[in-house]
């Protein structure tokens, strides 16, 4: 399970490769027709045939956007975790947040019941396990809590 530490070198990560990003756009935006419009407001600028001339550009603007994204949502996961302190084993493979309500998956793995929502396939009716690729074919109420780190986490809560 990966630790804080881990998770704070992925964000370094994230961050860096933003800011490579960053100069690709601002590179982009100042070959491109597009350079009277201010960054922050690029899509005022934008139409059919503006995106046909700068491909490149919106491409890189869309990158830069998506890093944005991730970089929010890792770092409100981190102060979460930091602010909760949550015991490493009482979080959620996946987001961090605490292992409550839990979902077993068919292989060992359990989830909180937000991803395993979000990691549900119901054209399939199956659920991928993102540790281990196992596949699991119920639906979610068919999902068994687990019980014993639900006790686990109830008594750190109370402590
Ligand atoms: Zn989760
Ligand atoms: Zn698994």
């Amino acid at each position: 399970m990966p630790s804080t530490a881990t998770d704070k070198r992925r964000l370094q990560n994230l961050k860096s490769k933003l800011r490579t990003a960053q100069n690709v756009t601002t590179a982009l935006h100042a070959d491109s027709d597009l350079k009277n419009f201010p960054l922050e407001n690029i899509y005022q600028g934008w139409n059919e045939s503006s995106l046909q001339r700068n491909t490149e550009f919106f491409k890189s603007v869309q990158v830069v956007k998506d890093l944005k994204e991730k970089i929010q949502i890792k770092e409100k996961e981190l102060e979460s975790r930091e602010r909760e302190n949550i015991p490493r084993g009482c979080e959620c493979p996946v987001c961090y947040n605490w292992l409550s309500p839990s979902r077993k998956l068919d292989c060992p793995h359990s989830f909180c019941l937000r991803c395993v929502q979000r990691l549900y396939n119901a054209a399939e009716n199956k659920i991928t396990c993102p540790e281990c690729r196992e596949i699991t074919s119920k639906t979610i109420d068919q999902l068994q809590t687990n019980v014993a780190m639900e006790r686990a986490i109830e008594s750190h809560r109370i402590n």
